[in-house]
């Protein structure tokens, strides 16, 4: 696996990639959008040139992008939908001009809306904007922790969405935390494999594109998303190591989206090393 963190961008992209490297990363995510914001700047070409450039003499690539929290492609709302769609289009653009591959982003809530509507809401914006994806990106669908009218929290319901699209550029991140609080139980080796099976059965390896690796302290099924450090909450070591040590799951990109502070951060990529250097 190629293991990266989420990384801010407020000091620039210099000091994101050279953090990136000190950490042992072999990948990274960025927001490349205000992630709480409609409105978006024009791309500057130049910067995502040279961001492009520094990861790659760094081996920080594939990198990803994950797009503005804002984004709902079920809303029945007209002006929220269109701007999630325009938001999800811009991403796609940046992500090219920045050399990066893969894009990640949640679909959203259906709301008050019944989940056929709003599935197939999903399913349209999907369509137009792989319409014009550029052919060096993936767009990867992140699974939800499934709170209520959250889409995406099921494995189910994300294999539907690939094939009613059915596309070569679509792609899954599972985020661990959000599958636990979906209540996938992936703290043992035994509850690991059967969820493993179901990804190759409903998903499959090769459109499961990356990771999100994070622990959590929400109890399974609590449909909250909140992430914890690597090995020190619910899923725990023994969840990660098991997921780890498969071998169809070794090319793919995983990235930390653990919290705190930069001696976190340390932590948790030594964490996740040695886990994986130690299989189950
Ligand atoms: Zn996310
Ligand atoms: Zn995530």
């Amino acid at each position: 696996m190629r293991f990266g963190l989420h990384m801010r961008l407020s000091d620039g992209y210099e000091a994101a990639v050279e953090r990136s490297r000190a950490l042992g990363c072999k990948t990274m995510q960025v927001f490349t959008s205000n992630p709480r914001a409609y409105r978006q700047a024009t791309p500057k070409v130049e910067a995502l040139a040279t961001f492009a450039a520094l990861r790659a003499r760094n081996d920080l690539d594939p990198a990803v992008t994950h797009t503005p929290y804002l984004i709902n492609l079920a809303s029945e709302d007209p002006k929220i939908f269109s701007g999630s769609l325009n938001l999800l289009k811009h991403d796609l653009k940046v992500a090219a001009l920045a050399g990066i591959a893969l894009v990640n982003t949640h679909l959203g809530s259906y709301g008050k809306r019944d989940r056929e509507g709003g599935f197939a809401a999903i399913a349209a914006a999907l369509e137009e904007a792989l319409a014009e994806i550029p052919p060096t990106v993936t767009l990867v669908l992140e699974n939800s922790a499934g709170a209520g009218a959250l889409a995406g929290g099921t494995l189910d319901e994300l294999g539907a969405l690939l094939r009613a699209i059915d596309h070569p550029q679509l792609g899954i991140c599972i985020d661990t935390a959000h599958a636990w609080a979906a209540g996938y139980k992936i703290d043992t080796k035994d509850d690991v494999a059967r969820f493993v099976d179901e990804i190759d059965k409903k998903i499959g390896f090769d459109r499961l594109r990356m990771f999100h690796l994070n622990d959590t302290q929400i109890p399974l099924g609590g449909n909250r998303d909140r992430h914890w450090h690597i090995g020190e909450g619910l899923i725990g070591e023994v969840g990660f190591r098991a997921l780890l040590g498969f071998a169809e799951l070794r090319g793919k990109v995983a990235i930390l989206e653990t919290p705190g502070e930069d001696a976190d951060d340390e932590r948790n990529m030594a964490t996740i090393l040695r886990l994986y250097a130690e299989p189950a």
